[in-house]
């Protein structure tokens, strides 16, 4: 690829089972990789779907939530000029994109992260998983008086 002419370009697809980079696991993921020869080095364009290891914000059950993220990065051929964030073509020519990967799929992740839009969340009383059971507390007006106890 190094020694392609300029403008030329080819895509690969990236389908992993599971990658774990530091906090993070992936799974299932399958991406569409191109990659296209520049004056500056190797632009990287990708396309990528994935399930993406997190909690449920209101039951704090974990989840794999489907992700989905494009992307383009710039492998830059080694440079005076470069900046300290810039990406370098590494010598042996692979490219390791685990950690970018992560990168994109975190800036990538709804805020709103549910195991199921109508998760019931945990008992705000006992900390029951209300999706698994109901406790005691689930009245009406036992709810309320628990609210009003930790005002209290
Ligand atoms: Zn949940
Ligand atoms: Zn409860």
């Amino acid at each position: 690829m190094y020694n392609k002419a300029i403008g030329s370009s080819h895509e690969v697809p990236v389908d992993i089972d599971k990658i774990i980079v530091d906090d993070l696991t992936i799974q299932s993921l399958r991406s569409m990789v191109r990659l296209s020869r520049t004056r500056e080095g190797l632009l990287m364009q990708v396309k990528a779907e994935a399930e993406v290891l997190t909690a449920c914000v209101r039951c704090l059950k974990d989840i794999f939530l489907p992700v989905e993220t494009e992307f383009e990065e710039l492998y830059q051929f080694f440079s005076r000029h470069r900046e300290e964030t810039d990406l370098i073509l590494p010598n042996d020519g692979y490219l390791d994109l685990r950690p970018v990967y992560r990168e994109y799929f975190i800036l990538a992740m709804p805020i709103k992260r549910l195991c199921d839009s109508n998760c019931r969340g945990l008992c705000v009383v006992c900390g029951a998983n209300l999706n698994e059971m109901t406790c005691e507390h689930q009245s009406v007006e036992a709810v309320q008086s628990a609210t009003l106890e930790q005002e209290a």
